[in-house]
């Protein structure tokens, strides 16, 4: 029988991706966490091999920022076209490599595709302002140019959605990208670099050698690329403590740093909230890719009136959850990432039992098929302690109650992460003032609608501490430029600053 990891490797095959790199030699193993099985061994590279990369990536920005952004887009549009062409064997790769379920994986290229159609338009718009000067006959403009080489850093959970966040922006925006995926899953990224190389090869020879590289390798490739000089942007995604360490290096060359990282993202119910919508809003933001996103639901506020018949019903509906593997029809909980994900969620719970908690449901392993698959659990926890202020990246749901809708958002922002939030309230006072400047202090703030689920349009979470909404939509490809405000003089006087007289 073929394997999940097999497989996997059939449809690289498919996709002409990886050619030569697998060895017998190789020191990565390319595994699937559907039964534990590896597809052999990938060749990976060390932080030596960034000095090379860095210099190819500069080579192309040589080139790129010559071309017309709206040319450059239409590398993205090819993209997008590849993509689409693409879509069913990159998601059975993030369904065999990541351990989603199949519309979770199809969800995950559509946003690459997404990105792909916001970029092509964006190509068109990098506009600046025109700005009324002080001094006469001269006018000045603000330009956004390209800034130069972009590493990014992708985590496990998103294994080509992040890339594609980053890579259509700062192509479109006349940067070369080179990409350092997680070691949890390198096949989905040779596929993805396999369909890049497609879309170059309908595009043309203005599409210089180096333009988006693909680095198989470890932290300390990661580390490297966020200590080279030459590159004035590192995008990376991932925990608070690589975004700390990566933040770190970068301000220490005075350089930017573009960070989405871990949530602890919480849902505040209040006495008027739809509960029916709550419960599937709960359901699938909590236990969906077995609690393996960055907008996981991790820790539920309930109006203490509400809090017993709101915890009844998701006990019986996570008692019928269909666990085991992602590929079977109706199955909603996939396998955690690795056996480290298993132990750290069993800790958890040990650790909120400890601290008070009650587990109300869930917990220990469901056998199918030689991954790690647990029972997705809820916990009620009489306060916000360590375990509730930590993101343990598995299925658990930790439940506390409030009475008071301003200690509520006092509890939801009270934790270190902070990406995504929601509210379930049919008050408009209570949704607005969540939405207020003194309501949640999150990237992301929703109303009656779960903190998972966010669309490219808008800017992604990323972290309060630094400031919120960063990767993807909006106005994020103004971090992928640098802006020039620069001012011409078309009249025949040499005007200084009003005020300065300076005779020579
Ligand atoms: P991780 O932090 O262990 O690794 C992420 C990536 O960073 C990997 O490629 C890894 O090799 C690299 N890395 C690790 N340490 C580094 C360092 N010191 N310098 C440079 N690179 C380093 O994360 P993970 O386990 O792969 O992913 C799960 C985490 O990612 C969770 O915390 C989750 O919330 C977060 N995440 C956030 C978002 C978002 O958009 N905010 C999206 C997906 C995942």
């Amino acid at each position: 029988m073929t394997t999940a990891a097999n497989e996997a490797r059939i449809i690289l095959n498919g996709l002409s991706a990886s050619v030569g790199a697998w060895s017998d030699a190789g020191t990565m193993e390319a595994r699937s966490p559907i039964d534990g099985s590896v597809a052999g061994r990938l060749v990976e590279v060390g932080p030596e091999a960034v000095e090379a990369a860095v210099a190819a990536s500069v080579s192309a920005f040589q080139a790129w920022r010559r071309v017309p952004a709206p040319r450059r887009g239409e590398l993205v549009r090819l993209l997008g076209e590849e993509l689409r062409a693409a879509k069913g064997d990159l998601a059975r790769l993030v369904t065999l490599e990541a351990g989603k379920i199949v519309s979770e994986g199809l969800g995950e290229v559509q946003e690459m595709i997404d990105i792909c159609d916001f970029a092509v338009g964006l190509s068109r718009q990098l506009n600046g302002l025109t700005l009324p000067s002080e001094r006469p006959g001269h006018h000045m403009r603000e330009t956004w140019q390209p800034l130069g080489p972009v590493a990014i850093v992708t985590a496990f959970n998103f294994p080509v959605a992040v890339w594609a966040w980053n890579a259509a922006l700062a192509l479109v925006c006349g940067n070369p990208v080179i990409w350092k995926p997680s070691e949890k899953t390198p096949m989905t990224a040779l596929g993805v670099q396999a369909v890049f190389d497609r879309a170059v090869a309908r595009f043309g020879s203005d599409a210089p050698e180096g333009l988006a590289q693909l680095l198989i390798g470890r932290r300390e490739v990661g580390e490297a690329l966020a200590a080279d000089p030459r590159i004035p942007l590192v995008s990376a995604t991932g925990s608070t403590r690589m975004g700390r360490a990566v933040a770190t290096t970068v301000a220490g060359r005075l350089a930017r740093s573009l960070l989405e990282l871990g949530g602890n993202n919480a849902m505040i119910v209040t006495p008027s909230a739809d509960l029916d919508m709550a419960v599937r809003a709960i359901a699938f933001s909590a236990v969906g890719t077995a609690g393996q996103r960055c907008t996981t639901l991790r820790r539920l506020l309930v109006h203490e009136g509400v809090a017993d018949a709101l915890i009844a019903r998701l006990k019986a509906a996570y008692e019928t959850l269909p666990i085991g593997d992602p590929r079977a029809e109706g199955v909603l909980v996939g396998p955690l990432i690795d056996e480290a994900a298993g132990a750290a969620f069993d800790r958890a719970l040990e650790r909120a039992v400890e601290q008070g908690g009650t587990v109300v449901t869930g917990g220990g392993r469901v056998e199918a098929g030689g991954g790690v698959y647990v029972r997705p659990a809820i916990v009620r926890m009489p306060a916000q302690s360590e375990v509730v202020m930590t993101e343990t990246f598995a299925p658990i749901l930790y439940v506390l109650t409030w009475s008071d809708f301003d200690a509520a958002v006092a509890m939801q922002n009270d934790v270190p992460q902070g990406l995504s939030s929601c509210v379930f309230t049919d008050s408009v006072r209570e949704a607005e003032a969540f939405l207020s400047a003194w309501g949640s202090d999150c990237g992301i703030a929703n109303v009656n609608i779960g903190p998972s689920g966010a669309e490219i349009g808008g800017a992604f979470g990323g972290e309060k501490e630094t400031g919120g909404g960063r990767e993807s939509g909006s106005d994020s490809w103004k971090s992928y430029m640098r802006r020039q405000t620069q001012t011409v003089n078309f009249s025949r006087e040499l005007p200084l600053a009003q005020g300065v007289r300076f005779e020579v």
